[in-house]
């Protein structure tokens, strides 16, 4: 059933006429065709399940900040939060505005803002390749995928033109709020966003928030039930900016957008779920992955208000 729902998904997302804009203010993101879908679903029982262009590999941009996240709470423990809060902005991604309301301290770990603090734990007291080196080893893991790689054009193409995250860590390092150099951290930030994967590989790398924590192969921990709780607490509020609320409103899981279009979502005890399409809503947000994710969740019930009958 769920091969034949995903194959009739991707195969309306194929010809939807309206697919919304490919990012355009990273240069190297703009050259990526608003034809693609992919979308791969990886279920309790280690399953997958793909179709369209699962096994293409984009760039993640925003969702590597979940990545970031658990790299920082695993080094830092709860230090972390007081670089950065936990409660929805109802901004921009790349918003300034609040910062300055809020004396530095942004919103949540997902806007940049936030992601950029994240990283600049990470990065503290490093070189830029070992902070770049740690969260690429996480994700690897997680995937079980040494080939994961970064997108060096990318990479280069958003420092190139990177002119309001500059401005974000700057004004944040002028609050204390990041440690710096600010050189170093947005270089760490720049290419953790280059990390280029398949929905695919990126399903497999969310398995461990449906299975609560837990390495869906080894069962070992690698984060503990609640963390993995308050990640998926923080992709349901945050994690599609100002559309998150519109987000839970039509699908009811956690979810993380990149502006690469792609998005990763998690039904907790049921499903990892990634599914890509390069055309954005105003909101920065992949239009048909977007509504890909509104109508397999419908379809099969998934949504954290409707949890299975063994959690
Ligand atoms: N690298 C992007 C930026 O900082 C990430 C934004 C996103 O994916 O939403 O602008």
């Amino acid at each position: 059933m769920l091969d034949t729902l995903i194959a009739d998904i991707a195969a309306r997302m194929a010809t939807a006429p309206d697919r919304g804009q490919v990012a355009r203010y990273i240069p190297e993101l703009a050259k990526v065709s608003p034809a693609h879908f992919g979308i791969a679903v990886v279920t309790a029982d280690g399953r997958e399940h793909v179709a369209g262009d699962a096994d293409l590999s984009f760039s993640i941009q925003s969702v590597s900040k979940v990545f970031a996240l658990v790299e920082a709470l695993q080094a830092h423990g709860e230090r972390v939060w007081q670089r950065v809060g936990r409660e929805p902005s109802g901004s921009a991604f790349n918003s300034i505005i609040q910062l300055e309301l809020e004396q530095g301290r942004p919103r949540n770990p997902f806007i940049n803002a936030g992601a950029i603090a994240v990283t600049d734990l990470i990065a503290e007291g490093n070189e830029p390749r070992e902070g770049i080196g740690a969260i690429l080893r996480l994700v690897r893991s997680l995937a079980g995928d040494d080939t994961i790689n970064v997108d060096g054009a990318v990479a280069y193409s958003e420092a190139a033109t990177g002119f309001r995250n500059a401005a974000l860590a700057n004004y944040m390092r002028s609050f204390g709020m990041i440690a710096g150099p600010v050189e170093t951290t947005l270089q760490v930030y720049f290419h953790q966003c280059a990390i280029a994967m398949s929905c695919r590989q990126l399903a497999r790398a969310g398995r461990f928030l449906m299975h609560a924590g837990r390495c869906p192969t080894s069962g070992k921990p690698i984060v503990s039930p609640e963390r993995a709780r308050r990640i998926a607490a923080l992709m349901l509020t945050c994690g599609h900016y100002d559309a998150s609320g519109e987000f839970a409103f039509e699908v009811g899981l956690p979810a993380k957008s990149g502006v690469g279009g792609g998005i990763l979502a998690i039904a907790p005890g049921r499903a990892s779920i990634a599914v890509w399409s390069p055309g954005l809503s105003p909101q920065g947000n992949s239009l048909l992955g977007t509504k890909a994710l509104e109508e397999l969740s419908r379809a099969m019930g998934w949504n954290v208000f409707n949890p299975p009958p063994a959690c």
